[in-house]
């Protein structure tokens, strides 16, 4: 993007629903340049009251549990039915080495033609945390543009998915039937999160699929749900043969209704909007801290001596917050 664009412009587009215009205010949102993260603030500060209105559906599994096959095939059959339908990422392999667990955008390749679906891959560099922040913008500005849901897709590592969990209204694990360890997902805190529990490739071993759904079945009957009004389902599903979706997204729907009903869907979004900012906050002013010459100047060396022992760490965030500016 080498021209500024005409915010007033893209507003119009992006709220008339053109892909292209949502295209590129993300990558203004994605943009690096402070003069370019000024006007997405601007955009977004202005198609705001357009926000809000999606189903927000995070799907978190490990690579090869048929996340990608899964959300084409349920994509597929919610644009049929009249949604607009759009699927984003959070990556934190992208984060680390700009490379990418969740793949290409050869995945979905039906659903990335369907012309009420919008597929955007994971931003790439920078920390979790600007990952995540991009994500959530990228998921505002596609409830702007008029898509009803948003699948916010991730990979079964922890911090990116407790990242996801907290933007979207119902987080989804899939998970494969047997393999060894099959509640593996406890181990990791992993269900504590999940409001939904898929067992994925059903088709393969019904059996199987039945015998580790119980198992979890058992295993979240001992576990405090996070309300008293929702305990996560666990189903299985074939997302190859398209079987199961229907009561996925039954169970999607029956959720919304009943954390509609009983407030827990506001609150849950007013809590993230709030932990939001001060993520926003602690950004800004992280960024702000390490740009300040006087800090600037310090670091290297002040680093080097702290990570060989040399001065304690506490003295030495004295010596940058004094160059700084503040007072200890
Ligand atoms: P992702 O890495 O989680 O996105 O997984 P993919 O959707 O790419 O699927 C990984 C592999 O599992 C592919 O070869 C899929 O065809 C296969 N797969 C996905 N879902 C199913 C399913 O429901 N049943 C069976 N038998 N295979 C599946």
């Amino acid at each position: 993007m080498t021209r500024a664009p005409d915010i007033a412009d893209l507003e119009t587009r992006l709220l008339a629903g053109d892909r292209a215009a949502l295209a590129r205010a993300i990558t203004l949102v994605e943009s690096r340049r402070p003069d370019h993260q000024a006007l997405a603030r601007q955009l977004l500060a202005r198609v705001m009251p357009h926000t809000g209105k999606a189903q927000r559906i995070g799907i978190t599994g490990v690579p090869g549990a048929g996340k990608s096959t899964t959300i084409e095939a349920l994509g597929r059959d919610l644009t049929a039915a009249g949604h607009r339908v759009a699927v984003l990422a959070v990556d934190p392999s992208s984060s680390r080495t700009g490379g990418s667990i969740l793949g290409d955008k050869t995945r979905m390749e039906r659903l990335s033609v369907d012309p009420d679906a919008f597929i955007r891959p994971s931003p790439s560099g920078g920390t979790l945390g600007g990952v995540t922040r991009k994500t959530r913008e990228a998921m505002l500005l596609c409830e702007a543009a008029g898509f009803d849901v948003v699948i916010v897709e991730t990979v079964g590592v922890g911090q990116s998915e407790t990242a996801v969990a907290d933007m979207v209204d119902i987080f989804l694990a899939l998970l494969i039937p047997g393999g060894g360890d099959e509640l593996q997902g406890i181990k990791k805190g992993l269900i504590e999160i999940a409001d939904l529990i898929v067992i994925n490739k059903a088709d393969a071993d019904p059996e199987l699929a039945e015998r580790s759904a119980a198992q979890y079945r058992a295993a979240l009957h001992i576990l405090t749900p996070a309300s008293p009004d929702w305990t996560p389902p666990v189903i299985t599903a074939s997302g190859l043969k398209g079987e199961g979706l229907d009561r996925l997204w039954g169970q999607v729907e029956r959720h919304r209704q009943v954390m509609t009903a009983n407030g827990g869907r506001a609150a849950r979004r007013a809590e993230q909007n709030a932990r939001w900012m001060w993520a926003m906050v602690g950004d800004r002013l992280d960024q702000a801290f390490r740009a300040h010459p006087g800090v600037a100047a310090l670091t290297p060396g002040l680093e080097d001596q702290v990570r060989a022992g040399q001065v304690p760490a506490s003295a030495a965030a004295d010596q940058l917050l004094r160059a700084f500016g503040l007072e200890g």
